[in-house]
């Protein structure tokens, strides 16, 4: 199922997007489910089975055009967990970023920071470019996880039964502040830079993650190009390494990094301006389109 949490009038709701007939079938007819996407994924399996059964009914069904799609989680209730370097090749590009840990660039070990979850906006929605004073801002489409059942010491083996489903992230970055701070949460947290959307896929819809494709695309033109496979730390590592050292909770949001093609990785650089369309594809989630304000 794609997940989605919706606007229509003044009321915030959450829903299944039916693409082919694009419907948005509002779950606000099953009275016993949480009213927010939040309090759906903590719901599991039960919550799931009520959604199915209220898909398979011919009931609740809204015209996608008559509401407004927001990021599937719109305020999550913890920072955004990103990893940085991720992708060789992208590691590669932004060599300069930080200090050169293994003479190739190639990291160790994940590198982790964190989004502010203020910095969420959802599919649609204006990228606020001018909030960066340095105007160098710039695209990084990734695939994120969201975890459906939280905890610590997750072994690589266990971490599928915890993953609820995954979205599409566009870790917008202003790279004069990343650089210039000495570390990224600054520069990757000003608000609205955190596009995410436009749905959630359930992980049954996702037998191999391994097998999805990241593609980003500026006005049109192709620029991020890769799939899954060619991640470094994969998102067994990944989350296995990240609940070694917390308490992982139902809802959390882990991007897995983002492959080359970004616009600091060009010479010179191309960064993105006002006017400017990303849309960053992943199937079967869908697209997600921001353009810079
Ligand atoms: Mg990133």
């Amino acid at each position: 199922m794609l997940l989605v949490t919706f606007e229509q009038g003044q009321r915030k709701r959450i829903g299944i997007l039916d693409r082919p007939r694009a419907e948005v079938v509002d779950l606000a007819v099953a009275p016993g489910l949480p009213r927010d996407m939040q309090g759906f994924i903590e719901s599991g399996d039960g919550g799931l089975r009520v959604a199915r059964e209220v898909l398979a009914k011919a009931v609740g069904r809204i015209p996608v055009s008559q509401v407004r799609l927001m990021a599937p989680v719109p305020r999550p209730c913890r920072n955004i967990v990103c990893v940085g370097k991720n992708y060789r090749e992208h590691a590669a590009e932004v060599r300069s970023l930080t200090p050169d840990q293994g003479g190739d660039g190639i990291p160790q070990r994940p590198i982790f920071f964190t989004k502010a979850t203020s910095s969420v906006i959802g599919s649609d929605q204006p990228i606020p470019g001018w909030l960066d004073p340095t105007q160098s801002v710039d695209y990084e489409g990734e695939l994120a996880v969201v975890l459906g059942i939280g905890g610590r010491g997750i072994s690589a083996r266990d971490v599928w039964r915890h993953v609820y489903g995954y979205t599409i992230l566009n870790d917008v970055t202003s790279r004069k502040m990343q650089r210039s701070h000495q570390q990224w949460y600054l520069g990757k947290s000003l608000d609205g830079f955190c596009p995410m959307g436009p749905a959630l896929v359930t992980a049954d819809e996702v037998p191999d993650p391994t097998r999805l494709r990241v593609q980003t695309r500026v006005n049109g033109e192709l620029r991020q190009d890769a799939t899954l496979s060619e991640l470094i730390f994969a998102i067994p590592e990944l989350i296995e390494t990240l609940s070694g050292s917390m308490t992982l909770e139902a809802g959390d949001i882990v991007a897995t990094g983002t492959p080359a093609g970004v616009g600091m990785g060009f010479k010179p650089p191309r960064y993105l301006n006002r006017g400017d369309r990303v849309a960053v594809t992943i199937e079967p989630i869908g697209t997600l389109r921001n353009t810079v304000a």
